[in-house]
């Protein structure tokens, strides 16, 4: 028997071997994007990066249709793109099991929002499982497999940012190959016109209706009951089961697997044992609600919705009702002053940080969007003004030149990745284009997903696995749609793009701007002998400090910056900002 230390997200890549699955669709998202990133490595599983999380979902829905067992993950935003087809899915059903993994992010470390997607799987009316560490992970794609297919029926699995990067054991098993089913050729089933539809509504609300009985009848598969000391007893799931086991040690708990629908009949059971019930749970009162709903007098918790969940703050929660001493210390809670200082900023060679140096300059307002550039906001670039959602920033640029008429369009850009603009910034520039905008789209072509992981996409010219793929010219697409004015700048060269920047916003027609620099992590060729400043040429005018690179600092007794040179990547950006010729590359 293999036992390995596994993160949440390589064992759901596990199970997704395990389970038989054939197809896996994704689109990169922290916390969930090391789920795919490790799937590729299973020769058994086709795996592929998809543009978008709709794209994604879609293309799993189709190979469900043809007859194999699929999974598509995503983080939480993510599944508010694929909403569409999931809502319809849930009508249709499925042919081969279908799994749908989503990762939430609370506290935000990497996200736009702190949503709670257990909401989804009540609103889309299908099952959600939700594991409370890695081996569960594993386990459960497996489960949520049988669910779906038992049922004729997407299943979510939900993850959290804690359990996708957190480590423990699981037990490896071997792949249980499944045979293909034959394609569902069912037009009542997967042709969702309203006649059709409307009698899939009722297949919908009968098949809630047979899970949460089955649940009632199979408790002790998705509710685990410990009795401990029965003053109090704690209704939890997932990673917030965990901690409760920690700050509640004495606690009578009873463990969700399945966190919609629920298994009410258990629950009812396990409030008659003790003397008062609680919910703990992280984010909304998702379980909370639901229980009083249905009539289960559950306690008020008085916590925060906002962040994460973590034993000191229910040591906290539950010290306060005298339920136990508040003594909670975390194991390395010196950690932090140990860790070195890292805050965030764009590496050192970033190829963005030129034309956001230039926006800055000359004081355009950006409409921004998501990826590792939205980072340009930082002082002392601050060239990012609005961040919304993924491709939001060329679809707002459109909305602020039509507000006003035109005039806000002269002082401002859309800013937005190549992977992001590919996601689902081309729908805005379509809609820019037929609606005669005359806004300046700037697209930071550095061919990678960098904020995610470095995953490859339609741009970089290489498949999930690493092997050539065919690429697509973002500069063709852009003309190919009709657009006249197109240019394809080096980000490095801050005169082209101060003076590409000043023409384009000018020019009242839809124009957009590429930067062609890679991502230092895309090409590390591009890295070269790094650069050191003159000490008798340097005149302190602070011009390179505001560019904001991580390798150049200031000395503030000698009032002069100097470069640290196993930082600098040898990049040129700071030497052409240099009016004083202060900056020389090693070596030259
Ligand atoms: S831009 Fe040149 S002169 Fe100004 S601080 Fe930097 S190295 Fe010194
Ligand atoms: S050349 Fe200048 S801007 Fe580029 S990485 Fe080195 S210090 Fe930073």
């Amino acid at each position: 028997m293999t036992k390995r230390v596994l993160s949440g997200n390589a064992a759901i890549a596990r199970g997704a071997y395990e389970a038989g699955i054939g197809v896996v669709s994704s689109y990169p998202g922290t916390p969930s994007s090391e789920i795919t990133d490790n799937i590729k490595y299973f020769d058994e599983i086709y795996s592929e990066w998809a543009t978008n999380e709709k794209v994604a979902m879609e293309v799993t829905i189709g190979s469900s249709l043809a007859g194999t067992r699929s999974m598509t993950c995503m983080k939480h935003v993510g599944l508010n793109v694929a909403s569409d087809p999931l809502m319809t899915l849930s009508y249709t059903g499925v042919n081969a099991g279908l799994v749908v993994v989503v990762a939430d992010d609370p506290n935000m470390f990497s996200s736009q929002n702190e949503q709670d997607s257990r909401h989804y799987a009540r609103f889309a009316k299908i099952p959600m499982l939700e594991p409370a560490d890695s081996s569960e992970a594993k386990y459960f794609v497996q489960k949520a497999m049988e669910i779906s297919e038992k049922y004729s029926t997407p299943v979510l699995l939900r993850s959290v940012t804690r359990l996708s990067h957190s480590m423990s054991v699981v037990e490896l098993g071997s792949r249980k190959e499944t045979e293909r089913k034959e394609l569902e050729v069912n037009i009542p089933k997967w042709v969702m016109v309203p006649a059709n539809a409307r009698k899939r509504h009722y297949f919908v609300e009968d098949r809630l209706e047979q899970i949460q009985s089955d649940l009632n009848h199979n408790l002790s598969d998705f509710i685990h009951e410990e009795i401990n000391n029965t003053d109090i007893g704690i209704v939890s799931s997932g990673i917030a089961y965990q901690y409760v086991k920690e700050a509640l040690p004495k606690a009578s708990v009873l463990k969700l697997d399945m966190v919609y629908p629920l298994a009410l009949d258990g629950i009812k059971k396990f409030a008659g044992k003790v003397k008062k019930l609680f919910v703990v749970e992280e984010l909304d009162p998702f379980i909370e609600n639901e229980l009083k709903a249905h009539g289960i007098n559950v306690e008020n918790l008085n916590r925060s919705l906002m962040g994460e969940l973590s034993v000191e703050r229910l040591n906290d929660i539950f010290s306060e009702k005298g339920y136990v001493s508040r003594n909670y210390k975390p194991l390395y809670s010196d950690i932090n002053d140990k860790l070195p200082q890292r805050p965030p900023n764009m590496c050192p060679g970033c190829s963005h940080r030129g034309i956001f140096h230039a926006i800055n300059k000359l004081k355009l307002f950006a409409a921004g969007d998501i990826g590792c550039y939205t980072l340009g906001l930082l002082p002392p670039l601050s060239a990012m003004h609005s961040t919304i959602c993924m491709g939001a920033s060329v679809s707002m640029a459109h909305g602020i030149d039509k507000g006003s008429n035109g005039e806000y369009a002269r002082k401002s850009v859309a800013v937005i990745g190549d992977s992001t603009f590919l996601h689902t910034g081309i729908n805005g520039l379509i809609n820019s284009f037929y609606n005669s905008g005359t806004s300046t789209v700037i697209i930071l072509d550095n061919r990678i997903t960098g904020m995610t992981g470095h995953q490859p996409n339609p741009a970089t010219g290489l498949s999930i696995k690493g092997s050539p793929a065919p690429q697509v010219n973002i500069e063709v697409l852009c003309r190919g749609m009709g657009i006249s004015h197109v240019k394809v700048v080096d980000p490095f060269n801050v005169e082209e793009c101060l003076n590409t920047l000043k023409e384009e916003t000018a020019r009242e027609e839809l124009s957009v701007i590429i930067t062609n620099r890679p991502c230092i992590f895309a090409d590390k060729s591009v890295i070269s002998s790094p650069y050191y400043i003159l000490e008798d040429k340097c005149t302190g005018c602070k011009a390179c400090v505001r560019l904001g690179c991580p390798a150049i600092l200031w000395d503030s007794e000698k009032r002069l910056a100097f470069i640290d040179e196993t930082l600098c990547t040898g990049c040129g950006l700071c030497p052409k900002v240099c009016k004083f010729e202060a900056i020389k590359k090693r070596g030259e």
